[in-house]
């Protein structure tokens, strides 16, 4: 792939990195992303990703703009309220950057279309907001051996981390960390407790950080580390995952 005039300017402040450089914006250009759930964490990820070039962007979400949405879910806007997310999205995306490929999908991750729409893309970011589709990720993810960068929400707190269980021992999953999703209704969602819409901004561009870092091959990976960020004390934490032995699925009866 060869970078046009436009491009050598637009990704100018990449390519005088000697991490990044002409070799790494193209392996950008050429990677393919599907961020899944464009709300609070998918707002800012799809625009740093975007805005970075990444050559194509997939959005999975059902939803419709919410006017109480405006508060965190920064790619949307007043006047798309009431609009598909996915279109809203494309369209403050387009405006940013129009070399970015974006494939919208109306719909909601199920087991029925997971397999079939990941498979198509380099990357998955987790950007949704229920132990449901947390745990389908997980299990596609592993099956297909796609990265797995994935962030969840609390009111004033966010945790991070990237899974790549298919490489093996010390390569833990989701369910290594979380076995079973916790109860039914026992979490609530954003919409229920509340967020600091900022947090959500911050989760979000720290997981497009990552995602730019795992199709580059840049620097540490957060592969094995729970990274939890506290907005009130102000204080990031890491913490180990350990490959569980017995983890349903990565370990017993996985291939890898
Ligand atoms: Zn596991």
């Amino acid at each position: 792939m060869e970078l046009s005039e436009e491009q050598f300017t637009r990704y100018a402040r990449h390519l005088i990195l000697d991490e990044v450089g002409e070799e790494g914006q193209e392996k950008l250009l050429s990677s393919r992303v599907l961020v899944v759930g464009a709300g609070g964490l998918g707002s800012p990820m799809l625009m740093y990703l975007a805005a970075a070039g990444v050559g194509t962007l997939g959005i999975i979400d059902n939803d419709r703009v919410d006017l109480t949405n405006l508060q965190r879910q920064i790619v949307h806007s007043t006047e798309r309220v009431g609009a598909l997310k996915v279109d809203s999205a494309r369209a403050a995306l387009g405006a940013m950057n129009d070399g970015v490929r974006v494939e919208t999908h109306a719909a909601r991750l199920d087991a029925g279309n997971a397999a079939a729409l990941i498979r198509g893309y380099d990357l998955v970011a987790d950007g949704s907001d229920n132990f449901a589709t947390r745990y389908l990720l997980t299990e596609e993810c592993f099956r297909l051996k796609k990265p797995l960068v994935a962030a969840a929400l609390s009111p004033f707190e966010g945790q991070l981390s990237t899974f790549r269980p298919y490489l093996g021992a010390g390569h833990p999953c989701y369910r290594c960390l979380f076995r079973e999703p916790p109860p039914p209704d026992s979490v609530p969602r954003c919409e229920e407790a509340g967020i600091l819409g900022a947090v959500a901004g911050v989760m979000g561009t720290l997981q497009a950080v990552e995602v730019l870092k795992e199709l580059q091959g840049l620097g540490d990976s957060l592969d094995g580390t729970l990274l939890i960020y506290d907005a009130l004390k102000v204080r990031f934490h890491r913490i180990g995952i350990h490959k569980d032995p017995e983890c349903p699925t990565c370990s017993i009866g996985a291939a890898a």
